[in-house]
């Protein structure tokens, strides 16, 4: 009835206390506060924690405060099989909402990072250009422009012109009719260029307090994840954080709007598309060259010029042009997206594609990956859609584009199969088409501008394509992983049994072990990204990402690809909610029990992120 084993710490080692040597089978923990037995101090006080398994505890003789610390012992042994079963595949669909793949008949996607995967070179490539121009382009961030009584300009950290008018080759507008002049103020720091893209600096869905200019992990309740806040290259101490946001919760009117978008007064832009990892990389480096060089800056406008300056690598065409120059450098994962392609078209499934990509460019990747008949698997090819406004402005109609990538004029009655056409709206799309509402499954890898819409005012199925999902997936079903998770919910587990004992010898103890934990958390945080974690959870919640995951798709996964493993004839099977299900060993400070009866999926609380996949998975 006792959670002790020996390690010659338990003087006289009673019969009935079983040993280690002898497979200790624990039940609880012993409170030795009172009552003695022999040398022990004991009173048979039974915390039953974790039904017939706890763990081992090792510790000197006598009072609970004398206890040392906890070790990973017969609990892993036994906790970890059973972890272990529960792995999830990292080819599976998991669901937020029950759906059957026999009720869809029109599918739909998005292109980049969702019929195309990029290779790794990708975000150098834009980490590089937009750096480039930020330093040939862009002006020093604070600088104070005037416009003088004689109508000179001045600049405080530049010299004056001396000069007026500029010619307009030369000046760059600072807004309400003021103007820097580039050859006084000039361009960002060319020491920059010593940066390189690190590409296991930030994740996705990473906040970023615009004034205060820190990059930041934020869970699905508003609170920030101590120690994932970085301010340049470096975490800010917990202890400051505390004092500049008055505990760790932010506030709903700081953060993005609904939409994911920054607006006024919002202060906290969420990153939320894959292409923005190289934007929060640079951003963090610029920060840390002026913060390592003393230089006082206005973090607001830096904040601007690197998004102006991500911004530019799309529509200058810079990354279009360098993607078709090297197509094999870049694009990666081609056969399976044909393979999910064809497998729809045979099944007779209709398809459309709506990207915000250029004519050309779309054509030369699909030519790539799927072949030079591509068109012939798209009922719709629209491009250039500028979603999410795609989803929102009635008035844009579309437009055809012809072999040539020219634009034509005539009006558009039909959207017709083998075309392509640019811009137009859903709701012209909806009245061409007719694909209205839950047959129609639509994928993309932005949650708010590929998916928010439809969910929320159209009615579309969606589908999240999430390539995080199969490499942190991979991690989790790793044994080192699985045993640290296992002693991470032994040692919760612990501290909520032991926390009733207020003598402060045992809260001593008890501090040691929340130290201890502390330490294990850090360690499964650096499992995925040594800076902030997994995308998906933080100590003990889900993130702010995976909530709106949950809300506005559908269902998920890692790639087009994982459809290859499931039949889209059938309907999926229903399997009963697994919430309170007891296979699922979940702790209840680190599982998150969010919704009952759902159906057609399996609630999975693995290694603490809460995830449902389809029972069909391979
Ligand atoms: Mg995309």
């Amino acid at each position: 009835m006792v959670a002790v084993d020996g390690f010659g710490a338990v003087p006289g080692d009673p019969e009935w206390l079983p040993s280690r040597d002898r497979g200790v089978h624990v039940v609880g923990l012993v409170d030795f506060n009172q009552g003695s037995l022999g040398p022990l101090s004991f009173t048979g006080t039974l915390v039953e924690a974790f039904g017939d398994v706890v763990g081992v505890v090792r510790g000197r003789c006598g009072r609970l405060g004398q206890f040392q610390r906890v070790q990973l012992g017969v609990l892993t042994q036994e906790l970890v099989p059973s972890l272990m079963s529960n792995l999830l595949n990292p080819d599976a669909i998991f669901s937020n909402n029950e759906m059957s793949l026999s009720d869809i008949e029109i599918y739909g996607f998005d292109y980049d990072y969702t019929l195309v995967f990029y290779s790794k070179h990708l975000h150098t490539l834009i980490f590089n250009a937009a750096r480039d121009l930020l330093i040939n382009e862009h002006r020093i961030p604070n600088a104070e422009m005037a416009v003088g009584k004689n109508g000179l300009f001045s600049c405080r950290r530049g010299r004056d012109t001396g000069a007026s008018p500029w010619p307009p080759c030369c000046r760059h507008a600072l807004g309400h009719g003021i103007f820097c002049d580039v050859d006084v103020a000039s361009e960002y720091p060319a020491e920059i260029r010593k940066y390189e893209y690190d590409p296991s600096f930030a994740i996705r869905g990473l906040h970023y307090d615009v004034h205060r200019a820190v990059l930041m992990k934020i869970d699905a309740f508003h609170y920030i994840q101590l120690g994932t806040v970085y301010r340049g290259l470096s975490v800010v101490p917990d202890e400051e954080v505390i004092e500049m946001y008055e505990g760790s919760h932010v506030p709903l009117e700081q953060m993005s709007d609904f939409y994911g978008k920054s607006s006024h007064g919002n202060t906290m832009k969420q990153f939320m598309d894959i292409f923005s990892l190289p934007e929060m990389t640079l951003l963090s480096c610029v920060n840390e060259h002026f913060l390592r060089n003393n230089i006082d800056y206005e973090p607001v406008h830096l904040y601007k010029d690197v998004k102006d300056s991500i911004r530019d690598v799309h529509t200058k065409g810079i990354m279009y042009r360098a993607i078709e120059a090297d197509i094999e450098k870049y694009i990666c994962y081609a056969e399976q997206t044909r393979a999910v392609l064809a497998k729809l078209a045979d099944h007779g499934k209709k398809m459309f594609l709506v990207t915000n990509s250029p004519s050309s460019f779309v054509d030369k990747g699909m030519r790539y990956i799927v072949g030079k008949d591509w068109r012939d698997l798209f009922d719709v090819v629209i491009v250039q859609a500028e979603k999410p406004n795609f989803f929102n402005d009635k008035r844009r109609p579309f437009r055809k584009v012809n072999e040539k990538g020219v634009l034509l004029w005539d009006r558009i009655h039909k959207l017709q199969k083998g075309q392509i056409y640019k811009q137009g709206n859903l709701y012209e799309f909806l009245k061409l088409t007719g694909w209205r509402g839950s047959k129609v499954l639509y994928f993309g890898d932005h949650i708010y501008s590929d998916l928010a819409d439809l969910t929320l005012k159209h009615g579309w199925r969606t589908g999240a394509i999430i390539p995080e999902l199969r490499s942190e997936l991979k991690i989790m079903n790793t044994e080192q992983y699985v045993q640290t998770m296992a002693w991470l919910q032994t040692l919760t587990g612990l501290l909520e049994q032991m926390q009733v004992h207020r003598d402060p010898e045992s809260q001593l103890v008890l501090q040691e072990w929340k130290k201890e934990r502390k330490e294990v958390r850090e360690m499964t945080k650096n499992f995925f990204n040594a800076q902030f974690g997994s995308l998906f959870r933080t100590d003990q919640n889900p993130t702010y990402f995976l909530r709106r995951l949950s809300r506005f798709a559908d269902v998920y996964m890692a790639s087009l690809s994982c459809l290859l493993h499931y039949d889209v004839r059938i309907p999926f099977l229903h399997v009963a909610s697994s919430l309170g299900d007891p296979s699922h060993p979940c702790d209840s400070a680190l599982c998150f029990p969010t919704s009952v009866g759902f159906n057609s999926v399996s609630n999975h609380f693995a290694n603490d992120t809460l995830v449902r996949v389809w029972s069909q998975a391979p």
